[in-house]
């Protein structure tokens, strides 16, 4: 590592000194904006940190499709040699995985202290993993050496400096994750600086910089970064928890202060606040900073690709997630939303098609002409002005009954519909009919049954769900037993018609919403229920209304399907 040098070139940069310039509103160095940043996907590691995010291999593998599909560089596939699962993944990464734009990663640690690294399992484990880039974590705060690993300063560089060497031997690329590297820099920046020089000096091929409790602040980071990149021409990387909000911001000062690989997760994921997300760090660097990321024309899959791995991780989309959000372009309220047709970047920081996402138009009962018109604009459907009046009048009826469309956008995209004359002919239904049996749980283990658990809640609670329906010429009574009604009538009614629509395979219910309106009438008040669908990549969300919570479970449930069905085909 260096400590003077007027010019440093790595990863398709060239940084010139430009001390005092006034571009930037920054009193230290500040060097031009890389061409590109590599990004670098750490779901399969440190995502899955988060808690109830819990991945099979499987899910594994097909997260890293995705993340392939969007075009990262990187994909941290776990740390081979902690657990069977991410043993199991690196094997069958080897033989399954077909990445076209990725390299993966394997994560471990240095060797362990007073350990020759030819004997260290973690380091062999790496080797064993077959990945072509190891990332290792070493600590680069002085307390943490003294505290957690109990030995000296001096051990634990020649901790990093011998894996590094090590790993090298073995043609294996290797960065460095410098762990707690922002509170280490403050404390004991010469041991923090020491740390990346071993590795440096040892053949690392990037130097991350962590800041893992996430609780730094941009000016900090910023400092940081440009004080190391000062000292040192190997690649850097920055790796952010998002403890203090800051992990996006953080990321993007490290950038514009030197570095060129950026470390998170797409959605954010990670424990505590997470990871930088990635969702937000791509299009801000590529389509604010114009710092290539992701191929660029693959930008407008982030939408799609992070919805899709928020369902793999079976973990509800965050509808105001920035970027890739279900509600992070929509727009509501008479005014504002006329503006919004006439000029979009008036209300818009950027174009929402450039990431996938889509300008939607919020419809309510306080809409009017202009915002409904609008929203059959953006259907594609043609609404004249006669139709528009009866929808407006039907909408704001029903909303006094207690339907809210604004949160329903699948429901009303049907009222729509329909207003134009359609009607969904893909099953017609005769009845539907759920039981609800409360026995006493010895009772149903009694029974035989092999699993006395089906269908059974821990109160010994079995809800059975009968559906008739017509498809075509056929009528089809089918029956499922659920852990609710819901789940009841949604099993019966996949039953009934599943065969004759497969597109039904891919769309599966992941949230479920009941809301007592006028609570002053106790039990005879009104349900409101939501249902939330998805095929993977869209979600959508249905509502139903009743006094019977049933009857406005199956609204929603209905709505539900039908529109699944009539976006799959
Ligand atoms: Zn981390």
């Amino acid at each position: 590592m260096s400590t003077s040098g007027e010019t440093h070139s790595h990863g398709g940069r060239t940084h010139t000194h430009a001390h005092g310039h006034s571009a930037h509103a920054h009193d230290y160095y500040v060097p031009d904006l890389p061409e590109s940043v590599d990004i670098f996907d750490t779901i399969l590691r440190d995502g899955s940190q988060q808690e109830g995010l819990s991945l099979t291999v499987d899910d594994k593998l097909r997260v890293a499709e995705q993340l392939d599909h969007l075009g990262v560089t990187f994909i941290e596939g776990g740390w081979p040699g902690a657990n069977p699962k991410d043993i199991e993944f690196f094997a069958r990464a080897k033989k399954e995985l077909k990445l076209g734009t990725a390299t993966l990663v394997a994560f471990g640690s240095t060797r362990r202290a007073g350990v020759k690294p030819e004997a260290d399992t973690v380091l062999a484990n790496l080797i064993e993993a077959g990945a072509p880039v190891a990332c290792i974590v070493a600590k680069s705060w002085d307390r943490h050496v003294a505290e957690a690993l109990r030995t000296s300063l001096d051990e634990a560089v020649a901790m990093v400096a011998d894996s590094v060497r090590y790993l090298r031997e073995h043609d294996l690329r290797v960065f460095l994750d410098a762990e707690h590297f922002f509170d280490g820099y403050r404390g004991n920046p010469d041991f923090a600086i020491r740390v990346l020089a071993a590795a440096e000096e040892a053949g690392a091929d990037a130097l991350v910089l962590c800041d893992t409790n996430g609780g730094s602040l941009p000016d900090d980071v910023g400092q940081a970064v440009a004080d190391v990149r000062e000292r040192t021409s190997a690649q850097l990387g920055i790796h952010c928890h998002n403890d203090a909000g800051c992990a996006v911001a953080n990321s993007l000062v490290a950038v514009q202060a030197g570095a060129t690989q950026v470390q998170g997760c797409v959605n954010g994921y990670g424990e505590r606040a997470g990871n930088t997300d990635l969702s937000a760090a791509i299009p801000n660097l590529s389509l604010k900073l114009n710092i290539r990321t992701i191929p660029a024309e693959r930008l407008e899959r982030l939408t799609p690709v992070a919805h899709h791995i928020a369902e793999l991780v079976n973990i509800a989309p965050n509808a105001q997630q920035p970027y890739v959000g279900n509600s992070v372009f929509a727009h509501k309220g008479g005014l504002h939303t006329s503006a919004v047709a006439r000029s979009a970047d008036l209300y818009e920081h950027v174009q929402p098609n450039l990431v996938g996402n889509g300008t939607r138009v919020v419809v309510s009962e306080m809409a009017g002409r202009s915002t409904l018109a609008m929203k059959a604009d953006e259907l594609g459907l043609e609404l004249d002005g006669e139709v528009i009046g009866r929808v407006l009048d039907q909408l704001k009826h029903l909303e006094h009954e207690g339907y809210h469309f604004e949160v329903a956008d699948g429901s009303l995209e049907l009222l729509l519909r329909r207003a134009t004359g359609w009607t969904a002919d893909f099953f017609t239904v005769e009845s539907f009919r759920v039981i609800t049996d409360h026995a006493s749980p010895d009772a149903a283990n009694a029974s035989g049954e092999t699993d006395p658990m089906d269908g059974v809640d821990a109160l010994g609670v079995t809800t059975e769900a009968t559906v008739k329906v017509h498809v075509g010429p056929d009528r089809i009574v089918a029956t499922a037993e659920g852990n609710g009604p819901v789940n009841a009538l949604d099993g019966a009614l996949r039953g009934a018609i599943g065969a004759k629509f497969p597109a039904l395979d891919h769309i599966h219910l992941t949230d479920y919403r009941v809301r007592v309106l006028d609570t002053g009438r106790g039990t005879g008040a009104v349900t409101r229920v939501l249902v939330d669908t998805t095929d993977g990549e869209r979600t959508w969300t249905t509502i139903g209304v009743s006094e019977n919570i049933i009857e406005a479970s199956w609204q929603a449930l209905y709505d539900s399907i039908v529109f699944g069905l009539l976006h799959a085909t």
